[in-house]
C-alpha cells in the first residue's frame, strides 16, 4: 500500500483521462481536495483504470462530523425502522449483487463465480442484522430486592470505523457495518486503496434503502486517513482487518487513544491430512482451498499437512488436478481464478519459489511456466511446493497467492505441533474418518476456526468469525453475536418505585435480604 501512496501522482493527462473515485460524506459523493491520489488497476489487463482520492486528516474530520451529528437521531431511530431499513438493504444488495461482482472483478481481479460468492457471504451478515432487534433484547430480574428491579440495556457507542483489506471489497465492510449501524452507531468505512469503487455503490445502496444522510460514510486514502481515524477523539471504536504488522499497529495506537478495537490479521492456515482420509476428497479440498481467488483469502488452505503415508499419494493426487485449474481474467466464463491483485504483490508471490527452492523445498509445479504468465495482467498460474520445512522463508510468512506448500510429518502429534507453533491461528482443518481423531483435533488447536473435513471453515453469520494468536488483535471476533458487543456498551439499571410515604434516610450499604 504504501508503495502506491508514495509513487509520484502524474496528475496531468492520464489523471485527468481517468475517472477519479470520490468519498462518500454526509449522504452523498464528495471529490477528494487533499491534491494526493492513488491509482487503481484492472489486474486482469495489467493497466491503470481509475484514480483514487486519497483522505487528508480534514476529509476525515468532514466525515466524522456528519457522522456525529447523525448519531442522535439514528440512535433514537425506533428498532422496528432500524430494522425495516436493514430488510431494505438486504433487498437492494440482493437485487444488485451482479454488479457488486462486477466492480469486484474489475478492481481486485476475482472471477465472477468467486465475486457472487464473495458478495453472497456478505449479504449474510445484513440478514443477521435485520434481527437487531432480538439481539439487543437485554436481561430484567424482578423482584432483586423487595420492590426493586434490575435490567441490562445495550446502547450504541457513537461513530465508529472500519478499515479494510482489497481481498475482499465488499464482504469484509459487510462484516462491519451491517451490524454497527443496526445496533444505532454511524460509521465511517476506509476501503483499501487498491479496490475501492464497491464501497461507494455500497453507499448508494444505504441512501436508497432510506438510511440518513451520515449514518454511513466512505473516506477513500492510505496512512493519512488510518492515522487520523486512530486518533479522532471522537471514533469511538475502530474495527480493521488486514495484514498483521497492520493489525497489530491499528489495535496498539487505537487502544492507546482510548478506542475499542478489533483488528483481524494475516493467516498461515494448515490443512492436515491423516492416513485414513480419503485421499480424492482431500485433494480437491486442497486444491479448491489453496487456488480459489487465487490464494487471496485470509482462510485459504496454505499448507498442507500430511500424516504417515498419506505424503505421495496426496502430492500426486493434488498434482494431477492442476493442470485442470483454469486461469484467466473474469472476462472469461471458463475461467476459475484470476489475477493476483498488483504485480509488485504477484512477483513478490513468485519469489518464494526461488526461495523454496533454495532452501531445499521441490517445486513440483511452478506457475510461472503456466502461458498466461507472461501476459500484461498480474496472472500467476497455480504452484504446489513439496518437502517444506517449519524453518524455509516460504513457511515462515504469508505468501497470500496461489502457492500451496506441503509439509510431510511422521504423527498426528507433530501435526498438530506445527499448528499450534505457527505465530497465525487463524483457520485450521483436519481430514479423517476419524471421529475420535477429529474431535482431539478441535480441542488442541490452538486457532480461532477449525474444519472437519471442511477446507475453509468461515463461520456463518450468526457465528463469529476471528483467529488466534497473531490472527487477531482484541478480544472480541468479528460480525455475529461478538459483532453486536462490540458495537454496544452495556448499562445496568436498578430501579424501584416506592410509596414515599416508606421513605426514610439510610446510610448503610445496599443490602439485597
Ligand atoms: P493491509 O494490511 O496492507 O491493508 C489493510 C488496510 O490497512 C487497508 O485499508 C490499507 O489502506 C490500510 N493500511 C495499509 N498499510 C497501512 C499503514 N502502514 N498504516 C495504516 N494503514 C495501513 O492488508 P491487505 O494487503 O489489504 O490485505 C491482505 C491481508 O489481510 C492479508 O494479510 C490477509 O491475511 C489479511 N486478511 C485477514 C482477514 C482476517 O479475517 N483475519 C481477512 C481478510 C484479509
Amino acid at each position: 500500500m504504501t508503495e502506491i501512496a508514495e509513487r509520484p501522482i502524474d496528475m496531468g493527462a492520464e489523471g485527468a483521462d481517468l475517472g477519479v473515485i470520490p468519498h462518500w460524506i454526509g449522504g452523498q459523493l464528495t471529490a477528494g481536495h487533499s491534491g494526493r491520489r492513488g491509482p487503481v488497476y484492472n489486474p486482469a489487463t495489467g493497466r491503470q483504470a481509475k484514480w483514487v482520492d486519497f483522505a487528508s486528516a480534514d476529509e476525515v474530520d468532514a466525515a466524522v462530523a456528519a457522522a456525529a451529528a447523525a448519531f442522535p437521531a439514528w440512535r433514537a431511530t425506533s428498532l422496528s425502522r432500524r430494522t425495516e431499513i436493514m430488510f431494505r438493504i438486504r433487498a437492494l444488495v440482493d437485487e444488485r449483487r451482479k454488479d457488486i461482482a462486477g466492480l469486484l472483478t474489475a478492481e481486485h481481479g476475482k472471477v465472477p463465480s468467486d465475486a457472487l460468492g464473495e458478495v453472497a457471504r456478505g449479504l449474510e451478515n445484513i440478514e443477521f442484522a435485520t434481527g437487531i432487534p432480538n439481539l439487543l433484547k437485554g436481561g430484567y430480574s424482578e423482584q432483586v430486592s423487595t420492590g426493586i428491579d434490575v435490567y441490562q440495556i445495550r446502547q450504541p457507542l457513537g461513530v465508529v470505523a472500519g478499515i479494510t483489506p482489497f481481498n475482499f471489497p465488499a464482504m469484509v465492510p459487510m462484516w462491519m457495518f451491517a451490524n454497527a449501524i443496526a445496533c444505532g452507531n454511524t460509521f465511517i468505512l476506509k476501503p483499501s486503496e487498491k479496490d475501492p469503487s464497491a464501497s461507494l455503490l455500497i453507499a448508494e445502496l444505504l441512501a436508497e434503502a432510506d438510511v440518513p444522510k451520515g449514518v454511513f460514510n466512505v473516506v477513500q486514502g492510505d496512512k493519512v486517513a488510518v492515522d487520523r481515524i486512530l486518533d479522532h477523539p471522537e471514533i469511538k471504536a475502530v474495527s480493521f482487518v488486514g495484514s498483521t504488522p497492520i493489525a497489530k499497529y491499528i489495535y496498539e495506537t487505537g487502544t492507546r487513544n482510548g478506542k475499542r478495537v478489533q483488528a483481524l490479521g494475516g493467516a498461515k492456515n494448515h490443512m492436515i491430512v491423516l492416513p485414513d482420509a480419503d485421499i480424492g476428497m482431500a485433494a480437491d479440498a486442497a486444491v479448491s482451498a489453496a487456488y480459489g481467488s487465487s490464494g487471496e483469502r485470509c482462510m485459504a488452505v496454505s499448507v498442507v499437512v500430511a500424516v504417515g503415508d498419506v505424503g505421495d499419494p496426496l502430492v500426486a493426487a493434488i498434482k494431477e488436478r492442476l493442470p485442470k485449474v483454469r486461469v484467466g481474467p473474469g472476462s472469461d466464463p471458463a475461467a476459475e481464478m484470476g489475477p493476483l491483485v498488483t504485480r509488485e504483490h504477484r512477483d513478490k508471490v513468485a519469489s518464494y519459489l526461488d526461495k523454496a527452492a533454495d532452501a531445499g523445498a521441490t517445486v513440483v509445479a511452478d506457475g510461472r511456466q503456466a502461458e498466461i504468465y507472461g501476459e500484461d495482467g498480474f496472472f500467476l498460474g497455480v504452484s504446489l511446493i513439496d518437502n517444506v520445512q517449519a524453518d524455509h522463508e516460504s513457511y515462515r510468512n504469508e505468501i497470500f497467492g496461489p502457492v500451496l506448500e506441503v509439509m510431510r510429518v511422521a504423527t498426528y502429534e507433530d501435526a498438530v505441533k506445527l499448528v499450534n507453533d505457527n505465530p497465525y491461528g487463524n483457520g485450521t482443518a483436519i481430514f479423517t474418518r476419524d471421529g475420535g481423531a477429529a474431535r482431539q483435533f478441535q480441542f488442541e488447536a490452538q486457532a480461532g476456526m477449525v474444519g472437519i473435513n471442511v477446507p475453509i471453515p468461515v463461520p456463518v453469520a450468526y457465528y463469529s468469525f476471528g483467529g488466534w494468536k497473531d490472527s487477531l488483535f482484541g478480544d472480541l471476533h468479528m460480525y455475529g453475536p461478538e459483532g453486536v458487543a462490540f458495537y454496544t456498551r452495556g448499562k445496568v439499571v436498578t430501579a424501584r418505585w416506592p410509596d414515599p410515604g416508606t421513605s426514610k434516610v439510610d446510610l448503610g450499604f445496599p443490602r439485597t435480604r
